[in-house]
């Protein structure tokens, strides 16, 4: 990462430890080029960190989020910010907050923004990925339609991390970390790294 593109992330709202961003960076780093797809893009924090590795590598990066926020980000919620509220609708709207973030970072070539819920996409979505993050809602539910929805198209020697994986319940939510079970017990992921809550699984079967 340049300074100037750690600038624009660190300025980017969201949910992501410099420790974990830049293990993030190095991870996406070691996938091959291709298609990546992130999930979960809020403003685009993780999606510059990703990015900047899908330039370097010369991969091409899909984001995808309805950007109407989580139920965390909701009004009357924990997570709620409310300069990010649209007035038309009164829900969260982070899409211009993406565009603005991927303008700054000079990303646009690279990232290609997917507006939709996670359920609809992953009705069509038919390419192999090269690079999976998964950060998208934490409901057991969602973790576990997106995990299934899109990990089986990782290709072998491919790269799948995981968000918020937290082994111990007084730490955080469940979700993720049974994803990452269900992704270990499966026999087709083997896990390649771990830093605070970002776990890095690289594929090693078709199985
Ligand atoms: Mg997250």
């Amino acid at each position: 990462m340049t300074p100037d593109l750690l600038a624009v992330a660190s300025a980017t709202k969201g949910f992501l430890p410099d420790d974990e961003a830049a293990a993030l960076h190095d991870a996406a780093l070691s996938a091959g080029p291709g298609l990546w797809l992130e999930v979960g893009t809020y403003c685009g924090k993780s999606t510059v960190h990703v990015g900047a590795a899908a330039r370097a590598v010369g991969a091409q990066l899909a984001t995808l989020d309805h950007h109407r926020g989580s139920e965390e980000n909701q009004p009357g919620w924990e997570w709620h910010d409310t300069s990010l509220v649209d007035p038309h609708t009164g829900r969260l709207e982070t899409l211009p907050s993406l565009r603005r973030t991927l303008w700054d970072a000079g990303l646009d070539d690279v990232v290609t923004a997917i507006v939709g819920t996670t359920q609809q996409v992953g009705r069509w979505w038919s390419s192999p990925l090269a690079f999976l993050f998964l950060d998208g809602n934490h409901t057991e539910e969602v973790a576990q339609h997106d995990y299934a929805a899109f990990a089986p198209h990782v290709v072998v020697g491919g790269l799948l991390a995981v968000h918020d994986v937290f082994p111990d319940p007084a730490d955080g939510g469940r979700p993720p970390w049974n994803v990452v079970c269900r992704a270990i017990d499966s026999g087709a992921f083997e896990e390649v790294s771990v830093t605070g809550s970002l776990r890095v699984l690289r594929r090693s079967s078709d199985s």
